[in-house]
């Protein structure tokens, strides 16, 4: 198991956003955490991000352990150079007056010396092409889908071991929805380990090893995704019937 969350209550303010949720990621996995709007999804990111204040969500209680060990008081920066975890956040946020390639640069901060940068740009120009035509030009003029492959982009060059993406599929038109979860199940063929949020649940399941339903802050269902795409109450709520 790489990653777990335990019986996690988390709050901003006095609003309580997670009610004691539980959930792990095994090495290799795809694991998705699907449900409405609000449910808690990216605040579950947010936090094994450690995110800082001023948006950071509060854990009032349980443990978030990556290889067994708590990670509560790891240092956001830390989250990644050590633990190798990394977010592709909602919305993309890539620095928009930045290239292609600048982005792409700044996710390696987190790197040591002896990385080989040289193939893992190579690794993500082969996985979209279409940074690399692109990958002079500033990132704002990008399309939706573009910018959406830059920031899984810059996620994988912080060299990371579990790539978190929250709505990878948002605002996409859907044949590139279909394109984006083919580079992502790549991915993970090719050794990645993925923590996914994503709105769109038929597709999120049908990728998925595993998937975790949630609901106003608590989970409610878990199974392979196979499992959670038969589950007639899944169904009704969240396939449209
Ligand atoms: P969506 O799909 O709309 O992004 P979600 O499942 O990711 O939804 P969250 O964004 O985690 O849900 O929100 C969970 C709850 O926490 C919601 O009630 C939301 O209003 C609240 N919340 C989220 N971020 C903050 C914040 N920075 N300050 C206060 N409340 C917040």
């Amino acid at each position: 198991m790489l990653l777990s969350v335990e019986n996690l209550e988390v709050k901003y303010g006095n609003i309580q956003a997670l009610h004691g949720i539980s959930f792990h990621v095994n090495e290799g996995e795809i694991v998705t955490l699907i449900g409405a709007n609000g449910a808690g999804k990216t605040t579950c990111m947010h936090t094994i991000t450690r995110l800082p204040p001023p948006e950071a969500p509060r854990v009032i209680a349980g443990d978030i352990k990556f290889k067994g060990e708590s990670i509560l008081k790891t240092q956001p920066s830390d989250v990644v150079k050590k633990l190798h975890l990394a977010l592709s956040p909602e919305g993309r946020r890539i620095f928009g007056n930045l290239t292609v390639l600048e982005n792409l640069k700044l996710a390696t901060y987190a790197r040591t010396k002896d990385a080989d940068l040289n193939t893992e740009y190579n690794y993500i120009f082969n996985l979209f092409p279409r940074l690399k035509e692109r990958r002079n030009q500033r990132s704002e003029s990008l399309s939706g889908g573009e910018q959406q492959m830059l920031a899984v982009g810059r996620a994988l060059m912080t060299g990371c071991k579990i790539l978190l993406l929250d709505e990878p599929s948002m605002g996409l038109a859907p044949v590139l929805k279909y394109e984006m979860f083919r580079k992502l199940k790549q991915l993970n063929e090719d050794g990645m380990t993925i923590l996914l949020v994503e709105q769109n649940a038929n597709l999120a399941l049908k990728l998925a090893h595993r998937g975790y339903v949630m609901d106003t802050g608590n989970i409610v269902a878990e199974g392979t995704g196979a499992e959670l795409l038969d589950n007639p109450e899944v169904k009704k709520a969240y396939l449209g019937g």
